[in-house]
């Protein structure tokens, strides 16, 4: 299709001398996103969305096209994250939308703001049910998925619908909003200057909330009173943007921190007060907990039980959801507000006079993690044939220290579990991981996304079976020519590839891929550079090589097939049948 096609439709309907001043629902569309700020569109292209995506691209907008909706949708979902504006997803109807909703379900959760918008069939047909091409209840199928789901009918308003979609996606707890646009929508021709007055800028999207003051009190008075105290970051502290507010805290209370894993670098994970080489200790010894942007979900336990020990807790917790407050457990100083607004009011009530930790409490926190970082060291040191996760993870680990301005990705079940712990980071949202669902298949999604967002160079620390849900985005990442590295840790299977069959049959065990798979041919296969690393010395040379190309690269990094355990840390998760691993 040419460009004249998509052109305003006041360029092509003039009939007399006087052209007639129209535009058409794909324009307003785009003109409505760009008002906003909004110049990134991830998607996939197809009937009815496909001249929106060329029209994206015409009008300057950032059109980044995926081979998998899932895919697309994580990707706009790290933007999201990244940056505090909506990704923006595009699909086609039906499953198009459907493999978009997973990506959308899990950006809810995760409270990442992002905007699905999907097209959709003609709603007389859908609604009689008539059997329409791709026929499918879309806006109703995202409801429980989706933080908030509209649709547009009429051109008129799609500036107020597109308004609407941004606000809910990024005002109190942010997360995923479905936008329906019916193909007859985009179709339709009106005047356009009532098309111009129908769009809306919006506003202060997402309105700082400020604590009240008696809340403040409190959560300043619990934390005075106590003798262990333990600061928790989750990802909603390193989504807010309010980097200073929280290291000022942290630093001038001296309490020591605990950072969830996409909150890692918020402060510098090598920072003094760090105590996540003593998480277990630190949890379980705290006498008071202040949480900051994380919920007391699986994660954390649910705030109780064995994970927290025996000692009486008492919890303060900052998040913009009242609805978090006692989740899991009662919390004694709930701080309701945006996380930038509420540490800022502690912070300015650490007078002279507020007390430090006791130093009894610093120093078994700092006994603990030393005699922890030791013994991480000595397993680190290691260097068994063929390698295993913590020799590879230790060869990452030192190229990464040399540039802490590299974004890392990660998934897996032993390879997230391992990489979480080994792997430092220095800087605020620069790590992206299978976050609150502890999901497979973010990897490809979330790199573009970081790689597109940030425009650096992106690490992508891989299993091989979470990096088989978005592989195919290799493809995508050549197409753009994006600094993605991507490192597979290959053990010819899920968790390992060591199961046989136990009837001698000759169909593989379930948990057991191709042996001896080269990934990095893949890679090679649309242009980009791969290397095979079977040594800790390989694996260093292949990680500063690929960083040094800036290219799309993969590193094949071969793992002991024996190394790895079931469902990686997450055993007790699996329920066991008896059957002979
Ligand atoms: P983690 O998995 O790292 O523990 P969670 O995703 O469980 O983190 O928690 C993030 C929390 O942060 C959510 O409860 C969310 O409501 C909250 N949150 C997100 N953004 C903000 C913000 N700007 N201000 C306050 N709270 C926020």
């Amino acid at each position: 299709m040419s460009t004249v096609e998509i052109a305003r439709p006041d360029a092509t309907t003039a009939q007399g001398s006087e052209p007639a001043a129209t535009t058409d629902g794909f324009h307003l569309v785009i003109d409505a996103l760009k008002l906003n700020g909004i110049d990134t569109i991830f998607g996939l292209v197809g009937i009815p969305i496909t001249d929106l995506a060329r029209l994206a691209q015409a009008e300057g907008m950032r059109f980044i096209g995926f081979r998998h909706e899932q895919n697309a949708g994580n990707a706009a979902a790290i933007h999201g994250y990244m940056t505090q504006k909506p990704g923006i997803c595009l699909t086609v109807s039906a499953p198009g939308f459907l493999n978009g909703l997973t990506a959308l379900a899990n950006a809810t959760t995760n409270c990442f703001p992002m905007i699905l918008i999907s097209g959709s069939s003609e709603r007389e047909i859908v609604d009689l049910q008539q059997g329409d091409y791709e026929e499918m209840d879309q806006l109703n199928a995202a409801k429980p998925y989706a933080k908030a789901a509209y649709r547009v009918l009429h051109a008129e308003d799609i500036g107020i619908g597109i308004a609407r979609a941004i606000r809910a996606a990024v005002s109190g707890r942010p997360g995923g909003v479905y936008l329906d646009l019916p193909a007859k929508l985009l179709a339709q021709v009106i005047d356009a200057a009532k098309g111009k007055e129908s769009l809306v800028k919006v506003v202060d999207p997402a309105p700082r909330q400020l604590p009240s003051p008696d809340s403040v009190k409190r959560a300043l008075d619990v934390i005075k009173g106590a003798k262990r105290p333990l600061i928790l970051l989750g990802k909603g502290a390193a989504y807010a943007q309010a980097d200073k507010a929280i290291r000022d805290l942290v630093e001038k209370s001296g309490i020591p921190y605990l950072p969830m894993s996409m909150a890692k670098g918020l402060l510098p994970d090598t920072h003094a007060q760090s105590a996540s080489a003593a998480r277990s200790y630190v949890l379980q010894e705290s006498d008071c907990v202040v949480l900051i942007g994380a919920r007391l979900n699986w994660l954390l336990a649910h705030g109780k039980g064995k994970t927290w020990g025996s000692a009486p807790k008492r919890f303060v917790q900052i998040d913009i959801a009242p609805t978090e407050i006692d989740s899991n457990v009662a919390i004694e100083a709930p701080l309701i507000g945006d996380i930038g607004s509420c540490v800022s009011a502690l912070v300015a009530g650490l007078d002279a006079n507020f007390p430090k930790p006791p130093a009894d409490w610093i120093s078994a926190v700092t006994e603990k993690k030393n005699k922890n970082l030791e013994k991480m060291a000595a397993t680190l040191a290691k260097n068994p044939s063929p390698m295993n996760f913590h020799s590879a993870l230790r060869a990452i680990r030192d190229v990464l220290k040399t540039r802490p301005d590299i974004n890392v990705v990660n998934e897996g079940a032993n390879t997230l579990d391992y990489a979480r712990a080994v792997i430092d980071m220095y800087e605020p949202r620069r790590r992206f991981d299978s976050g609150t669902w502890g999901i497979m298949g973010i990897g490809m999604g979330f790199a573009i996304g970081a790689a597109v967002t940030s425009g650096t160079q992106v690490v992508a620390i891989e299993g091989d079976s979470a990096f088989g849900f978005s592989g195919m985005e290799l493809e995508t990442i050549c197409r753009y020519d994006l600094p993605v590295c991507t490192i597979v840790f290959n053990n010819n299977g899920v968790y390992k590839g060591t199961d046989v069959n136990p009837t001698g049959g000759k169909d593989v065990a379930p948990t057991v891929f191709v042996k001896g798979a080269r990934y990095d041919k893949m890679i090679e296969a649309f242009g980009g550079i791969g290397f095979n690393a079977t040594t800790p010395e390989e694996l260093t040379h292949a990680l500063q090589e690929a960083i040094k190309s800036g290219k799309p690269t993969l590193i094949n990094a071969v793992i002991d097939e024996a190394a790895g355990t079931e469902s990686g840390r997450l055993t007790n998760l699996n329920p066991q049948s008896g059957v002979k691993k």
